[in-house]
């Protein structure tokens, strides 16, 4: 039997009348079963938070860092637990998601030094004996929707700063991959954190989305997911001015010009488009190539790319995982066949893999398409899946003007030897993440993270941008 993992409500543990499974994408094997919540349950939880509230925002801030620091020191000694159970749940390597924990660890920490800071203002008055300064105070209770790609880590950097700001929470994970959530609310549990500060409710986003953002105590909302859900949370939320933030999605490029160092361009262009199978919300799905390498570029590409080993993510080796699950499968087949029609054969990959184990998964070849028109759909619109399409540019400026020819703006990358070019670059390109001969994926917690264009709404997430999303300031002057 595999085990059942239940809500968490009040501090306390609840059952429910219904569960889901959530199955590993390598094979359809059951990870865990999760009570399915219902839109009572998020009303409850909301209520729970709102009751604990007033003596958790008035504890000090270095206190309830304490928890956090608890927290990551819990989740740090089941680090191999909670690795192999992301692995399980959804489907990125074991070194992936080592990495993962790792950094949820890290971001835990992070907020609770935080605690110790949370900086405000102090500034001159220009008025007699007069002292003027700005608080912070918590926003209150907080909604938090998080998707399955980084099931632990976006779970870690909404929720850490949103309990140092004084705030309390309900938190309603991915339906492919709650578990990994679910082990840092376990953490928190066993962290001593007071009954009702953190909530957790798994089950179908759009029941339980439409509850939370309706939840009478709700006064903000935190969300990472695809546009779509993004943008009619957004208008929902509005309705009762609720703050909002909103991480989606990309389609993103990584520019590689003539001078750049050839091999590294390769392995970056590679590893950015099809680690993680591609299901980072920063992944490369453009590369941009300048003309005078181009031929050469994309033969180095196929020929890296052929040797990439797709499997199980616990077999040693592996470089890449499954789809998450059948539905994204089938969303990356179809644009593969769309891909077809339009840019021709791809170079490289272009089906499912189905031989021996790899039948029981959702797995994907690793694909290339070469020569993709800038209005061929996958040029455009967001995959999230190993595919990647390869575009001609006649120079830097096309190149750019290539990059920047899209609703979205997520992440942006260059590769290029060129001081100049980088420069030009980092102001030009219009996304909210940029990276120079690094793989356009793979952020850091220690500064500002989040998107521009359609890719984004509301406040930055991550480092102290994230403090101000999570808290607002009171201002207070003082005659003496
Ligand atoms: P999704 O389908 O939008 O789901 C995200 C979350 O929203 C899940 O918890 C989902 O619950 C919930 N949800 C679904 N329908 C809802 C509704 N009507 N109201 C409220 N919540 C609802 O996205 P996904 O497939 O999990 O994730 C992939 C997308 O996320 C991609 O577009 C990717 O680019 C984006 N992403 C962006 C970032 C970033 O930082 N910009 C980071 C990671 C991922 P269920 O799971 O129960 O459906």
């Amino acid at each position: 039997m595999p085990e059942l993992f239940a809500n968490y409500i009040a501090g306390e543990w609840v059952q429910g009348a219904a569960t889901f499974e959530d199955r590993n994408p390598a094979n359809g094997e059951v990870a865990g079963c999760f009570v399915k919540g219902t839109a009572r349950d998020v009303e409850d939880a909301a209520e729970a938070a709102a009751r604990a509230l007033p003596a958790w925002s008035a504890m000090s801030a270095p206190a309830r860092g304490n928890f956090l620091y608890k927290a990551a020191g819990i989740l740090d000694r089941n680090f191999e637990r909670v690795s192999a159970d992301m692995t399980r749940e959804e489907g990125k390597t074991l070194p992936e998601a080592k990495g993962e924990v790792r950094r949820s660890i890290n971001i835990l920490r992070y907020f609770a030094g935080e605690g110790s800071r949370l900086p405000g203002m102090l500034a001159p008055s220009e008025r007699d004996r007069v002292h003027m300064f700005a608080l912070r105070k918590p926003v209150g209770v907080v909604g938090l929707i998080t998707p399955w790609n980084f099931p632990s880590a976006i779970p870690a950097w909404k929720l850490a700063p949103a309990l140092i700001c004084g705030n309390t929470a309900v938190l309603k994970p991915a339906s492919a991959a709650p578990l990994s959530a679910w082990r840092i609310v376990e953490a928190l549990h066993e962290a001593g954190v007071p009954k009702g500060v953190v909530n957790f409710v798994a089950g179908p986003g759009g029941e339980l989305g439409h509850a939370l953002v309706n939840a009478g105590p709700v006064r903000a909302v935190s969300f990472t997911g695809s546009c779509q859900v993004g943008n009619g949370l957004h208008a929902e939320a509005s309705k009762r001015r609720l703050r909002i933030q909103l991480e989606m999605g990309g389609k993103n490029p990584t520019i590689v010009l003539a001078d750049a160092d050839f091999p590294a361009a390769v392995e970056n262009v590679v590893n950015a488009a099809f680690f993680s199978t591609g299901q980072k919300c920063t992944a490369t799905s453009r590369a941009i190539v300048e003309d005078g390498i181009y031929d050469r570029f994309v033969a180095a590409v196929v020929e890296r790319t052929k040797k990439l080993r797709v499997g199980d993510g616990f077999d040693p080796g592996i470089d890449i995982g499954p789809c998450v699950d059948q539905a994204q499968m089938e969303t990356v087949l179809r644009y593969i066949e769309i891909g077809r029609k339009e840019s021709g054969e791809p170079r490289c990959g272009g089906g499912r893999l189905t031989e021996g184990a790899l039948a029981k998964g959702y797995f994907v070849e690793p694909t290339v398409f070469a020569d993709v028109a800038e209005e061929h759909t996958i040029a455009r619109e967001e995959i999230f899946g190993p595919v990647l399409a390869i575009q001609r540019a006649r120079d830097f400026e096309d190149a750019l003007r290539m990059a920047n020819h899209t609703p979205f703006g997520l992440s942006s990358s260059i590769q290029t030897s060129s001081l100049s070019r980088v420069f030009e670059f980092v102001y030009r390109a219009e996304a909210g993440l940029l990276t120079v001969n690094l793989p356009s994926a793979g952020v850091e917690y220690q500064l500002p993270f989040g998107g521009s264009k359609e890719s984004s709404f509301g406040p930055k997430e991550q480092g102290q941008a994230a403090l101000e999303f999570y808290s607002d300031y009171k201002t207070v002057y003082l005659k003496y």
